[in-house]
């Protein structure tokens, strides 16, 4: 293959990108609104339920955006340094999203307590907030792609346009302390997708007269991965994303639109299949979200704090470690010794207990787990390549002594 035909195919894939991503998140929302959740083959009905923006959907998502935006500024919290840049530096952070969970969902709990807003608005108005929440991230994804531009690297610099927008133009644009990547990846996407949830239970609620366990369980659990997810918002900053992760289209576009709109499919499905679990699904459900939730969680803490103190006991023994040749330590205690990425494994252990609280009737209800296992498969391989190019002879070292990437004895 020539040169400019392999650049050619690459650009048709930065642009299906701005076409398809949107795309599986109308046929998705329109499939579990308008087919009872089957995987229909789009005719010409199918497309006439796109909605277009409402006065309503607009108001609601740019109101949401400026809370968020006025909360990162203002709410309460700590700067911290961010782990070093490529180029040397450090950036700042405000973690205040703890705070801005707890105002956000006090604005919401006021504004439905005194009737301004009905619980059921994001179901009511699913159809034209997916619409609208998607241009929206298109315009503005043309803004950081602007700024990303303006402060992009040499390096960065050679990006085609096409690239640079989907891929992201620079690896931290900001406008001051205002880091658009960490709002984007933690703010109004992971709150939403919370309040989301408590409108689709708000909805079955109001069809059926009560909220079933199924939901209630989602719901929950749902809840506590993004609560957790702010208690631990300091490590954000040493994950992939923020540290490897230029920003633009893709990303912004996966934290706004993919995170809130596709994660909460679960809760879509449940508020029209009121599906109650038996005790015995209950309890097992529950069994295999907190034990995925203690893996994910301790997996992390363990290699953030060996991080920052090295001789801290993990599982009540002094840490074993590599020691590698460009000055970091590898760990291989805990469960960094069982499996490269035990972390993963956890998540998908909860994603798996998410999605089977709609019991097995809809594959499309399987549609989180699905994706999040190709996202994860794949994203240990770049890993993989990327601490093995890091590391080299240590991490050839560090892989003959922990042989399992995610599942110890299957992967
Ligand atoms: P990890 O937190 O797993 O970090 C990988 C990095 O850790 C490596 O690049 C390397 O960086 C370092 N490392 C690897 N092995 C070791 C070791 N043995 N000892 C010490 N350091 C090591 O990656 P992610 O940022 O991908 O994931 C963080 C969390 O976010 C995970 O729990 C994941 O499940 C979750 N996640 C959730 C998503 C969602 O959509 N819900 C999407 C993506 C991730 P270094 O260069 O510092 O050595």
């Amino acid at each position: 293959m020539t040169a400019s035909r392999g650049a050619s195919l690459r650009s048709l894939g930065f642009a299906a990108m701005i076409i398809v991503l949107p795309a599986i998140t109308w046929y998705v929302s329109i499939a579990m609104l308008h087919y009872d959740g089957a995987l229909v083959l789009p005719d010409a009905t199918f497309l006439t339920h796109v909605a277009a923006p409402t006065t309503v959907s607009v108001a609601l998502y740019l109101g949401w955006f400026g809370l968020q935006v006025i909360l990162m500024k203002l709410a309460p919290g700590s700067w911290v340094q961010g782990v070093p840049t490529p180029s040397g530096g450090r950036l700042t952070y405000k973690l205040n999203g703890l705070a801005a969970l707890g105002i956000s969902v006090g604005v919401a709990v006021l504004l439905v307590g005194s009737g301004v807003v009905p619980a059921t608005v994001v179901y009511d108005e699913l159809g034209p907030l997916v619409t609208t929440t998607n241009l929206l991230v298109l315009v503005l994804s043309t803004y950081i792609f602007a700024l990303g531009r303006a402060q992009a690297t040499m390096a960065e610099k050679t990006r085609g346009w096409l690239e640079a927008f989907v891929v992201g133009a620079a690896l931290n644009p900001r406008n001051g302390t205002f880091d658009w990547k960490f709002f984007c990846e933690s703010r109004p996407g992971m709150i939403l997708w919370l309040l989301i949830n408590g409108s689709f239970a708000a909805a079955q609620y109001a069809e059926f007269g009560a909220v079933s366990n199924a939901m209630g369980l989602v719901c929950l659990f749902q809840a506590l991965y993004v609560i957790d997810y702010f208690i631990h918002e300091g490590a954000i900053l040493s994950t992939w994303d923020i540290r490897h992760e230029p920003f633009g289209f893709m990303l912004c576009w996966g934290s706004l639109v993919w995170v809130p709109f596709m994660f909460s499919v679960q809760a879509l499905y449940l508020v029209m299949h009121p599906v109650v679990l038996p005790v015995w699904a209950l309890c097992g459900l529950i069994a295999l979200n907190m034990a995925g939730y203690y893996i994910f969680r301790t997996a992390n803490l363990q290699k953030h704090r060996f991080r920052s103190n090295a001789l801290r006991p993990i599982w009540g023994r002094r840490p074993e470690f590599i020691q590698t040749a460009r000055g970091s330590k590898l760990l291989v205690s805990g469960w960094w010794g069982i499996a490269r990425h035990a972390n993963y494994l956890g998540d998908l252990m909860m994603g798996l207990a998410w999605c089977l609280t709609c019991g097995g009737a809809r594959v499309l209800t399987f549609f989180y787990f699905t994706y999040f296992v190709i996202l994860l498969v794949h994203r240990e391989r770049r890993d993989n390549d990327h601490c093995a190019a890091k590391y080299g002879d240590d991490w050839a070292r560090y892989v003959s002594r922990v042989r399992w990437r995610i599942l110890p004895g299957v992967y």
